[in-house]
C-alpha cells in the first residue's frame, strides 16, 4: 500500500510495535512524539483489516467518510512523517533474553526491544471443512467486500448470521445475481438494522437452521456446497460459483501463546497492573486493539488502545530507567 515501507537498518531499539493497523499505527505516533526509539513491523496486512474495507463512515473526523485503505495509508504517513520507522515483515517468535526481547521475524532477521506492544488485531476463521482452505481465491473468500466484484452476476452463498454476514450479504445481493445465506440457527445474531438489510432483500435467500456437509468442486474451482439441516437432517445440494465465510475473527497471536497469557480464543490478557492498564501478563510487552478487545473491534476503539498502550510504555520506561 501507498508510501514506500523502509529498509530495517537498526536491529536494537526502545519499543517495537507489532502491526500496522489503527492500534499500531496509533500507538506508533505516540511513541515517535514521546521520542521512543520505535520500529513498527507492519505485518503481511499492513494498514490491516480496515484496508480490504471500501468506505468507513464512523471514523471521526471525515464528514463525507473516508476509503478503508487511504485512511490506513494516511495514519502510516503520519507515523512516517513524525519520524517512525516501518519495516514490512512479520514477526514470528519473541524471546526474553536478560531484561529484553529478542524478535524474530519471517525474514530471518532477528531485532531487539526493551518493550512491544502486540498490535496483531484479528483475522477470518474458517470452518474447518475439508477443501476450504485449498479453494480459497479458487471460489471461497473470507471477505466480501474484497472479492464480491469477482462474483457480479453470479451465484453465491455467505455462512454467518452477524453483523459482518449480515453486511457482507447486503453487499453482494446488489453485485450477485443470487445470495444463499446458510446460518446454523434459527436466528441472527447481528443487530436490528444489518438484520433488516437482509430480510427485506429479495435476492437474498436465507437458510436457516442450517450447515455446510460438504465443499464440492471439480477439481480446479469450488462448484457447489452440500447443506443439511440441523433439525431436521434434510440435505440440498446447492450450485454456487462463490462461498464466502463471515463467521467471525479470531485473533492473531499465536506467535505469543506461552509468552503472555491468552484467554478464549487467544484475546491477549491484559490490565494485569493497575500502573499500566495495556500491560499483559509479561512485564515489558503491551497490548493494544482487536487482539485485546473481544467487545467492541472498531477501527477508533483499536486506535485509542493504541494510544493507552503507548502512554502506558512510555510511563514504563521511564520508570524503568529512573530504577
Ligand atoms: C471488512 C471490514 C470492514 C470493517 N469496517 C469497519 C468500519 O467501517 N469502521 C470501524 O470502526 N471498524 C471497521 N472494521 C473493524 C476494524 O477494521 C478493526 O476493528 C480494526 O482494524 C482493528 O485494528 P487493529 O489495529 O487492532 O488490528 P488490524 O487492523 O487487524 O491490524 C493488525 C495488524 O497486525 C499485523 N500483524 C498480524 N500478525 C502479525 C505478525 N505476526 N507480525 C507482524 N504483524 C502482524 C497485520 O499485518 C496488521 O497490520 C472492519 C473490519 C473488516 C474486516
Amino acid at each position: 500500500m501507498g508510501p514506500q515501507l523502509t529498509k530495517m537498518e537498526k536491529t536494537n531499539y526502545e519499543t517495537v510495535i507489532i502491526g500496522s493497523g489503527p492500534a499500531g499505527l496509533t500507538a506508533a505516533i505516540y511513541t515517535v512524539r514521546a521520542t521512543i526509539d520505535t520500529l513498527v513491523i507492519a505485518g503481511n496486512q499492513p494498514g490491516g483489516q480496515l484496508t480490504i474495507t471500501t468506505v468507513v463512515e464512523n471514523f471521526p473526523g471525515f464528514p463525507e467518510a473516508i476509503g478503508g485503505p487511504k485512511l490506513m495509508m494516511d495514519m502510516m504517513q503520519q507515523v512516517k512523517n513524525l519520524g517512525g520507522e516501518v519495516v514490512y515483515d512479520l514477526v514470528e517468535k519473541i524471546e526474553r533474553t536478560e531484561g529484553r526481547f529478542k524478535i524474530w521475524l519471517k525474514s530471518q532477521k532477528t531485532v531487539e526491544a526493551k518493550s512491544i506492544i502486540i498490535a496483531t488485531g484479528a483475522g477470518a476463521k474458517w470452518l474447518g471443512l475439508e477443501k476450504e482452505r485449498d479453494l480459497i481465491g479458487k471460489g471461497i473468500s473470507g471477505c466480501a467486500t474484497c472479492d464480491g466484484m469477482l462474483y457480479k452476476g453470479k451465484k453465491v452463498a455467505i455462512v454467518g448470521g452477524g453483523n459482518t454476514a449480515c453486511e457482507e450479504a447486503a453487499y453482494l445481493a446488489k453485485i450477485c445475481e443470487k445470495v444463499d445465506m446458510i446460518h446454523r440457527r434459527d436466528e441472527f445474531r447481528a443487530g436490528p438494522i444489518e438484520q433488516r438489510k437482509v430480510k427485506e432483500n429479495g435476492k437474498i435467500n436465507i437458510w436457516w437452521n442450517t450447515e455446510i456437509k460438504e465443499i464440492l468442486d471439480n477439481g480446479q474451482r469450488l462448484t457447489g456446497i452440500r447443506v443439511f439441516n440441523n433439525k431436521t437432517g434434510e440435505e440440498k445440494t446447492l450450485e454456487i460459483d462463490g462461498l464466502f465465510i463471515a463467521i467471525g475473527r479470531k485473533p492473531q497471536t499465536d506467535f505469543v501463546a506461552g509468552l503472555v497469557e491468552l484467554k478464549g480464543e487467544g484475546q491477549v490478557v491484559t490490565e494485569k497492573d493497575e500502573r499500566y492498564p495495556s500491560m499483559t501478563s509479561m512485564e515489558g510487552i503491551f497490548a493494544a486493539g482487536d487482539c485485546v478487545d473481544e467487545k467492541y473491534r472498531q477501527a477508533i476503539s483499536a486506535a485509542g488502545d493504541g494510544c493507552k498502550a503507548a502512554i502506558d510504555c512510555q510511563k514504563w520506561l521511564e520508570e524503568k530507567a529512573i530504577g
